[in-house]
């Protein structure tokens, strides 16, 4: 149903009281690892939903990808797309302090040798699905790769994180663009847009794609089609950790889309997917089941 294109990080978490300057060594906790990247984030979050996932991504021949890959399998994602090899597996290490506020340094590694080509012989993952999802944690040509790759009727969703200029052709493919109020004001630039995320909303549209979404946190999410502005409420809940929430409510709206949901409809589902989400901590390990999302 689903083929989620983008990045498998292990992210390496360690706890410290503040961060060392220049030259200097500061002790932390223990390490924490955990199977991250958006790519592989909503993979497994659209496939703890019950939806049929796969991921096309690229890890290292080493112990961080063989994490990745064990996680993605025990969620039930379609892992055949994941390639093996050509560099270490992509790293994210994250220092947290005690405000809970994170440092994060980033290593691409194998994601950043995802190529077109590897899209391009991936064809047969694109006939089967209804919905392909990406970000830009993978190299932009090869995003636009797999735009010229849709398969004619499959829907394309992007989140463009991190963010960065689009070309034409891929605005063009988005339906939706699903933006955060970070991503949007970086995709907007320094056009003025106004200051309300309605305008943000339709600022994006104007740029090309055929539909636009806004999350805003606790605020729920905006959507924004030809035919105006429509608000989805979020669901009220106590956030204990936002991290990969925006991930999870990508991926459950792109599986919805495919189920043949109206577009408000599934970011409405999306946000309840958030919410829960948002109430433990963790990304991946906070991915709710249908069941979860239908007892909030
Ligand atoms: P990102 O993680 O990309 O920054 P957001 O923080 O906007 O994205 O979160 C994505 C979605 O998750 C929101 O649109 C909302 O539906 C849900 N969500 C996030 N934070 C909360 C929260 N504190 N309470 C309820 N829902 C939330």
């Amino acid at each position: 149903d689903l083929l989620v294109i983008g990045s498998a990080n292990a992210d390496l978490v360690i706890g410290v009281d503040r961060r060392p300057g220049p030259g200097e060594t500061v002790l932390g906790s223990d390490l924490a690892v955990h199977p991250g990247g958006k790519g592989a984030n909503q993979a497994v979050a659209a496939a703890r939903l019950g939806a049929r996932a796969a991921l096309l991504a690229r890890v290292g021949d080493d112990a961080h990808g063989r994490l990745l890959l064990d996680a993605q399998r025990a969620a039930g994602v379609d892992t055949v797309g994941v390639l093996v090899g050509g560099a270490p597996t992509g790293v994210a290490l994250i220092t947290v302090d005690p405000d809970g506020d994170n440092s994060i340094v980033v290593s691409p590694g194998a994601n950043g040798r995802l190529t077109p080509g590897d899209i391009r012989a991936a064809g047969s993952l694109f006939h089967a699905s209804r919905v392909v999802s990406a970000q830009l944690e993978i190299p932009l040509e090869t995003v636009v790769e797999a735009v010229r790759s849709l398969a004619p009727g499959t829907r394309f969703v992007l989140n463009p994180s991190p963010p960065r200029p689009l070309p034409p052709e891929v605005l063009a493919a988005c339906d939706p663009l699903i933006v955060n109020e970070h991503e949007a004001k970086a995709v907007l630039g320094d056009a003025q847009a106004g200051d309300r995320p309605a305008d943000w909303a339709r600022a994006l549209l104007a740029r090309g794609p055929r539909s636009v979404v806004v999350t805003l946190g606790a605020q729920g999410a905006l959507v924004a089609t030809a035919r105006g502005v429509d608000q989805v409420p979020a669901v009220r809940v106590d956030a204990v950790d936002t991290t990969g929430a925006g991930d999870a409510f990508t991926a459950a709206l792109a599986w919805r889309l495919g189920q043949g949901d109206a577009l408000v409809d599934a970011a409405a589902y999306a946000s309840r997917v958030g919410a829960v989400a948002v109430t433990k901590a963790g990304a991946q390990e906070a991915y709710p089941t249908r069941e979860e999302v239908a007892a909030l």
